[in-house]
């Protein structure tokens, strides 16, 4: 169901087989465990509680949730007992959107019928929290981008930082600002990690970093060139829906193949960022000029 790394003493991170490869993790301490999200579908979660109480054989004290989307934070019911630690943002997103989509995906999909909200209990704005869990200090700090309400959690002595959705294989800005993101990346290359558990894909190891953040900077170039390019036609959507990922640097393959439909959703939302309205198309015409 999901494939368990070990990426320092007592750190783990969990990546799911099911759903765009996305990660959680757990810190072991002496007597208790922080999980850090909690992946896609019900059956995952539990299943990371199971690992823990079973195999770990100690309680879950906190879930942290690295931002409001289902993939990460829909999950916290089925760690009864935790408290659940997020940003501000995320408890409000979470009570709204949140809400309503768990409510009509409960129609449509059965095995979320156990599953509701469960909203964080600890919530901070600004400047950091931290958790100490024996020897390891846990510090929790807004991480914006992709998603304004994403935190990351660094351990500070293993310098392992989960990045939730700030930092992804290809970056995705649709709900999310375009500069916070680059300020991101540029951040995370200059914080002398050894490793970062992106919110979907492989783990990034120290010698990758830099490149990481680099080509992903150079995605982001390369995207808002295509759309000031597609600005300049009659019909910009026309150009932004052939648009091909590889040619602006990126593989098809990643986040477990929803690389090229991100790709086309980030285009058409930095268009809307940029120019203030949708990208125009040519059947959005009444009639065809002939
Ligand atoms: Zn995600």
């Amino acid at each position: 169901m999901f494939q368990r790394e070990r990426i320092a003493d007592g750190v783990y991170s969990f990546q799911s087989d099911i759903y765009a490869q996305v990660n959680a993790g757990a810190v072991i301490g002496p007597d208790w465990v922080v999980v850090i999200d909690t992946l896609a579908l019900p059956e995952e979660s539990i299943a990371i509680r199971n690992f823990i109480e079973q195999e770990i054989n100690m309680p879950i004290r906190y879930v942290i949730n690295t931002h409001s989307h289902a993939d990460h934070a829909w999950g916290n019911c089925f760690f009864p007992g935790a408290t659940i630690a997020a940003h501000s943002l995320c408890r409000e997103n979470l009570d709204t959107k949140g809400r309503a989509s768990l409510e009509a995906i409960r129609k449509i999909n059965l095995s979320f019928k156990n599953a509701h909200i469960v909203l964080p209990q600890m919530t901070f704005e600004n400047g950091e929290i931290k958790l100490q869990l024996g020897k390891k200090t846990l510090k929790l700090f807004p991480l914006p981008g992709p998603c304004s309400d994403n935190i990351g959690i660094l351990i500070e002595e293993d310098r392992v930082l989960f990045a939730g959705d700030a930092v992804m294989p290809l970056p995705y800005i649709v709900d999310g600002d375009y500069d916070e993101t680059i300020a991101t990346l540029k951040l995370i290359s200059k914080m002398g990690l050894e490793n970062i558990v992106q919110g979907h894909g492989d783990i990034v190891l120290r010698g990758e970093v830099e490149l990481f953040s680099k080509e992903n900077i150079a995605y982001l170039s390369s995207i808002r060139k295509v759309v000031r390019d597609s600005a300049r036609r009659k019909y910009p959507r026309d150009v932004l829906d052939v648009s091909n990922i590889e040619d602006c640097g990126k593989s098809r393959i990643l986040i477990g193949g929803l690389a090229p439909e991100l790709h086309h959703k980030n285009l058409l939302a930095l268009y809307h960022q940029m120019y203030g309205e949708p990208a125009r198309a040519l059947e959005d015409d009444d009639y065809y000029e002939v």
